[in-house]
């Protein structure tokens, strides 16, 4: 009789043990990626993925959303996240200040303007005027260097200021600033508010630029290998996916912004191989330097991962 006890409560633990595991194994093999983002038309493959990988058996995106860059970088470089859709020349710094992250797609394809207030009737006219960026580790930084250089000016003809892009629309309309170059939709919304116009499209001055990139913590890459793999090559189908009606979508779901500035906004930027090519990458930093934003950007194939 004692047998029999203790053959059944073996038998019990067995089944405990075998049920208890197969439980932790199906949670397991659903991975999280954890991804800060700011609510700008510049991070849409990320959420574009995440929607697209909600049911998903292997990989899920956890988006967590910032209001500002510095904030969104502090997560990224203390490792609260696991990466993050973020201006690259930011990510390109705390590279080289000893941050390990690893650029593994862009954020988007061209999708930049510079607006300036209705007067400025041509690139000459920015002398003497001051001029927003978001940061100056960004490519909205370049894009007005290379504004000026087309036109015989240097940053040193104009008063940059740095101003959240939020806030760049309304100093336009009320005179504060005479344009701006920043992330989208606030160009756009600049112009749908009549506060400006468009100056140049960024590949009226820079072909291909490079501006956002999506970037992994190194820590993430190493320890899950396998879920990297799958949620970059996500990454760029989702931005394969993002034709007109779906960045629209996605768009409204995230941004909060009108559908008039949405549609300004959206004519702009494309999505599709957001693979980023030592060309591209040669280009941008050699404007980081030449532009005085570092002297140091890192190296191609330090920086970038396109092999998993
Ligand atoms: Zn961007």
């Amino acid at each position: 009789m004692k047998k029999f006890v203790q053959l059944t409560t073996l038998l019990i633990i067995t089944a405990l043990t075998l049920f208890g595991c197969g439980t932790a194994k199906a949670s397991e093999s659903v991975e999280t990626v954890k991804i800060a983002y700011l609510p700008i038309t510049h991070s849409l493959a990320a959420l574009e993925e995440a929607d697209e990988l909600a049911d998903n058996e292997n990989v899920r995106v956890e988006l967590v959303k910032y209001g500002s860059w510095p904030e969104l970088l502090d997560a990224l470089n203390s490792g609260q996240v696991d990466g993050a859709s973020v201006l690259i020349e930011l990510a390109m710094k705390s590279k080289a200040e000893g941050v390990g992250i690893k650029a593994v797609a862009l954020g988007h394809k061209d999708g930049n303007v510079i607006v300036v207030s209705n007067d400025v009737k041509s690139g000459a006219d920015l002398k003497g005027k001051t001029i927003a960026i978001p940061h100056r580790q960004s490519s909205h930084n370049i894009l007005v260097n290379d504004a000026l250089s087309k036109d015989g000016l240097s940053i040193d003809d104009i008063n940059v200021v740095e101003l959240a892009p939020t806030e760049m629309p309304s100093a336009l309309a009320a005179g504060t600033i005479d344009g701006y170059c920043v992330a989208e939709p606030f160009g756009a919304m600049g112009v749908s508010i009549g506060a400006g116009k468009v100056l140049y499209t960024s590949e009226e001055l820079w072909e291909d630029s490079v501006c956002c990139a999506l970037v992994l913590t190194d820590d993430f890459i190493e320890n899950h290998k396998d879920t990297a793999k799958l949620f970059v090559e996500g990454y760029k189908t989702a931005g394969n996916n993002l034709d007109a009606d779906t960045a629209k979508k996605v768009a409204k779901e995230y941004l909060n912004q009108k559908d008039d500035v949405l549609d300004i906004s959206l004519k702009w930027i494309s999505y599709d191989n957001l693979e980023i090519t030592k060309e591209q990458y040669e280009e941008l930093a050699e404007k980081v330097k030449t532009y005085g934003l570092s002297d140091n950007p890192p190296a191609y194939e330090d920086f970038v991962e396109n092999d998993f």
